[in-house]
């Protein structure tokens, strides 16, 4: 049989018999088998089409075995201990690969099971309180299980890694297409079975995984962290691995207290803005819908003089969700289910501030984590609940206001007013500019909705460590993920935990 990879274009809603016949058409050899490997959208022009690049007569890619084949991993011989915090992507495959290798993992988890945690997310909307352990931020999966699950990246360096995570996500219940699309994304019904299934497999390799434990403390001597002392007791540990995320502010405050070295850098501040997903294909396309695409998706950037502003994390035919980890606070961000069809579509619109340059001094990380607790509880104390205040994106545009939003995906509800009012003055002209520019980008994006704070786009402060995560001053501390402020998003974050992994196993094996 011959194998071939070939490149196609294809009408959007073709049927596999369709491009069974294209496929031969192409190559005059008989097909047997094909797989996409890569499959992106191309709506330039007036004809939309797929390009799809195709291996023929290949067996299927077998995704269990490329799992825990992708990265070789070295035996250790003498079982080590290591205690991670966090089961967010970073914790949770820093555990995988760990395991594998032999040691001894225990990760503790301050939120619940995910099944558990859907009954505390229902609370939230039912009550509008925040339980500060179990919520859109803290549980099983961490940030990203509630989330659209956009499973891209911007860094190259992660290749292996990211092949390494989507294998592993398909082998435990996602499509398989998310390994050939060009923007993959897995949505938030997916996420939590797949969540499920790799804390059973790190569970069936002998990982122990403790829920409802809170990370509190831990001791050392020199460069050495000796134990870890959690809300259900002492544990020992060769190496500690902390991947707490960056809502996880009691933790920074500890660590920053500890003598850990953090730095400020700028942050991204802004809002949410939501327009009719209609809205947006018509603006992208011409078109209400395309046949065989679900969405459209949009991401802007705009550079002024003013400064930048960019759209990140779009959730189309998404929602917006209350993303506080903490009862009191108000932070606002998206998510969707794999079929992205519901009816509205949400991004963060953001831009980068500089906190010490808006103070004219280099500030201290506890400020910058101040800084950051007293907005979240300001938007919060407008309303004194999860309502959001919210505005036209048009108002915003003119420094006017009092245009009645009208529908809103966002459940616990809205408040009116001049978000102008709420944010730091320098966010607020790049972010005004930055909607013109998208405004003339993509036709009727003035029209939408501006909707609360968005405050976790990436970490406020950066802790002092190696690329592989070793933090400064220690031998056996490593801070992975979003928490250290040097990975952001779902694949970033995962690939930061398996790099932080691998070194662990090359400090006790050589390889
Ligand atoms: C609503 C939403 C939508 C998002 N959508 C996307 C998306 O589509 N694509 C994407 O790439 N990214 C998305 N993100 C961002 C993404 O979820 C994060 O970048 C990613 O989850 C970070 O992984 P992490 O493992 O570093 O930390 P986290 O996922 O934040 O996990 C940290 C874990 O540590 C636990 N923890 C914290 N402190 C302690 C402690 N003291 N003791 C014990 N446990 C503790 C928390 O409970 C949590 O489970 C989204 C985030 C949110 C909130």
């Amino acid at each position: 049989m011959n194998f071939q990879t070939i490149e196609l274009k294809i009408h959007l809603d073709y049927s596999k018999e369709e491009l069974l016949k294209k496929i031969n058409k192409k190559i005059h050899i008989p097909v047997k088998t094909f797989e996409i490997i890569r499959k992106s959208l191309d709506a330039r022009g007036n004809t939309p089409h797929w390009l799809l690049k195709i291996d023929v007569n290949s067996p299927p890619t077998d995704f269990n075995i490329l799992s825990k084949t992708l990265i070789p991993i070295t035996k250790i011989q003498r079982k080590k201990k290591v205690v991670i915090v966090g089961s967010g992507p970073a914790g949770l495959f820093a555990g995988i690969i760990l395991i594998r290798a032999g040691f001894d993992v225990t990760i503790l988890e301050r939120g619940k099971e995910v099944k558990e945690r859907d009954l505390d997310i229902n609370e939230i909307y039912k009550t509008g309180i925040i339980n500060n352990e179990s919520n859109f931020a803290f549980g099983e999966g961490g940030a990203g299980t509630y989330s659209d699950g956009k499973l891209t990246s911007r860094s190259k360096h992660i290749k292996i890694e990211k092949d390494f995570i989507l294998s592993s996500m398909i082998t435990h219940g996602a499509p398989r297409e998310i390994f050939s699309l060009l923007h993959p994304h897995v949505g938030s019904d997916n996420l939590k079975k797949v969540v499920e299934g790799i804390r059973k497999e790190f569970i069936d390799l002998g990982g122990n995984i403790l829920f409802n434990t809170q990370f509190i403390n831990f001791d050392f001597s020199y460069d050495n962290v000796k134990n870890v002392i959690s809300s259900s007791g002492f544990h020992d540990c060769d190496y500690l691995i902390l991947a707490t995320g960056h809502s996880a502010t009691d933790t920074y405050r500890l660590l920053i207290n500890k003598g850990l070295t953090f730095n400020t850098k700028n942050f991204a501040l802004g809002f949410r803005v939501e327009h009719p997903q209609a809205l947006i294909n018509n603006a992208l396309w011409g078109v209400d819908s395309l046949p065989g695409v679900k969405a459209g998706e949009y991401r802007l950037t705009s550079q002024t003089d003013s400064g930048s502003a960019y759209s990140f994390c779009m959730c189309p035919g998404g929602i917006i969700v209350p993303a506080a980890a903490k009862h009191g606070s108000s932070v606002v961000n998206g998510m969707s289910y794999y079929n992205r069809d519901g009816y509205f579509a949400n991004s963060a619109v953001v831009t980068q501030y500089n906190y010490s340059k808006a103070l004219n001094r280099e500030v201290h990380a506890l400020e910058a984590l101040d800084l950051l607790q007293s907005l979240e509880e300001k938007y919060y104390n407008v309303t004194k609940s999860l309502r959001v205040p919210a505005m036209k994106i048009n108002d915003f545009i003119n420094s006017s206001s009092g245009t009645p939003i009208g529908d809103t995906s966002y459940q616990p509800g809205v408040q009116e007013m001049d978000i102008s009012e709420l944010l730091p003055r320098e966010t607020i002209l790049p972010l005004r500019e930055g909607l013109m520019d998208f405004s003339r980008k993509l036709k009727g994006f003035n029209e939408g909705n501006i909707l609360g704070l968005e405050s976790k786009t990436s970490s406020p402060i950066q802790v002092s460590r190696t690329k592989e995560g070793l933090c400064q001053g220690f031998n056996n501390l490593y801070f992975l993920g979003e928490g250290s402020g040097w990975a952001g998003g779902i694949i970033s974050s995962g690939g930061d935990g398996i790099k932080g992994a691998m070194d662990i196993i090359r400090k006790e094996t050589g390889h």
